[in-house]
């Protein structure tokens, strides 16, 4: 296939497109860099099947020839975006998103779209399946990404319905690895950045609240399953495996040695206080499920983070 990944400088991006190549696919990649970066592809400059295109999807997208699959991943993904760039993201998800789809359109590509477990904000099911309906603040800071994203669904679903294309919906948890940004804000870098320089982590409120941490090619799996089944309902992809942020805190600074401890700090208002995926849908549809244990996965991730101190 011919597939256009939007994102794709990202680090989940990235990460796809090297996947979709090593299975034969030829890949364009579309990026403004808001949050992206071209170092992330740098190793296929020069791969005759890869093609980088620097374009911000708000504005229409052009793409010559005939695109198999269009996989929309485009959008600033971390809370501390969310103060800083809450009008693109907003853009992204919304003029982004309908520019995707009218691409998708105009050539016939099927269409995944990148969702996210924040549709569902500080839920009230637990853990989450993809039938609930969510519990989001519209008009709190987090609201620019979950409203941005509920809507990207709402348009994909009508895009499906009214012109009939090929869409699916991936809603994406906690994803990590190497790749993401060291001063991304997410507590995956956050925690190792300060481990490796020998600083306590930083844990928002009492760490009580949980996430559950999906390995990047993990979710690129499932990714790339869903985008060859036939499947236009969402799909949640996530790991099952949920911690406190506390018990997240300690087991990075035993994997890093780091004796600087913890401290606390505020919690972000709207900060969802549980998050574990309901996966049976992953499992029976796609045959999915992750591999990477948390602790491989970490080790990988704090090379990767050494590497770039
Ligand atoms: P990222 O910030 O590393 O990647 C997003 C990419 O989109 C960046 O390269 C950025 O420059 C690009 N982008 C943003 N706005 C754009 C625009 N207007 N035009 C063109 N490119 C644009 O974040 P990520 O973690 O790789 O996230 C990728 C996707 O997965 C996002 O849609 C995100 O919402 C979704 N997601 C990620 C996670 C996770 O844990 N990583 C969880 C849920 C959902
Ligand atoms: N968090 C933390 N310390 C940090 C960064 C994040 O305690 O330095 C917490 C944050 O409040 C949230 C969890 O870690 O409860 C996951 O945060 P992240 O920003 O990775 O993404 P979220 O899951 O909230 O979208």
């Amino acid at each position: 296939m011919r597939i256009l990944v939007t994102g794709g400088a990202g680090f989940v991006g990235s990460h796809l497109c090297d996947r979709l190549l090593a299975d034969g696919h030829d890949v364009l990649a579309m990026d403004n860099l808001i949050t992206g970066s071209t170092d992330n592809i740098a190793h296929l400059a020069g791969n005759r099947h890869f093609k980088f295109l620097y374009h911000d999807v708000t504005d229409y997208i052009y793409v010559p020839g005939h695109p198999d699959a269009v996989m929309h991943l485009a959008s600033p993904a971390s809370p501390i975006d969310f103060d800083r760039v809450p009008i693109q993201i907003l853009k992204v998800g919304s003029l982004g998103t309908h520019n995707a789809l009218g691409l998708a359109l105009a050539k016939g590509a099927r269409f995944l779209l990148a969702s996210t477990s924040e549709v569902y904000g500080d839920p009230l099911v637990h853990p989450q399946p993809e039938s609930y309906w969510g519990n989001v603040n519209p008009i709190g800071t987090r609201g620019v990404y979950d409203e941005a994203k509920r809507f990207a669904e709402a348009i994909t679903m009508a895009y499906h319905r009214i012109h009939g294309v090929d869409t699916r919906i991936i809603r994406i948890f906690n994803t990590y690895g190497p790749r993401m940004r060291l001063d991304d804000g997410r507590v995956v870098p956050n925690f190792i950045g300060q481990a490796l320089r020998g600083e306590p982590l930083t844990v928002y409120g009492d760490g009580s609240q949980t996430r559950s941490f999906c390995y990047v090619s993990d979710l690129v799996d499932g990714m790339v399953r869903l985008l060859l089944a036939d499947e236009h309902d969402p799909v949640n992809v996530g790991n099952p495996t949920e911690m406190s942020i506390l018990t997240f805190a300690q087991t990075i600074n035993k994997l890093t040695g780091n004796p600087a401890g913890i401290i606390f700090k505020p919690l972000p208002p709207d900060d969802p206080h549980v998050r574990q995926p309901d996966i049976t849908r992953a499992r029976t549809i796609l045959g999915w499920e992750p591999k990477v244990l948390l602790e491989d996965g970490l080790t990988q991730a704090i090379a990767y983070f050494q590497s770039k101190l």
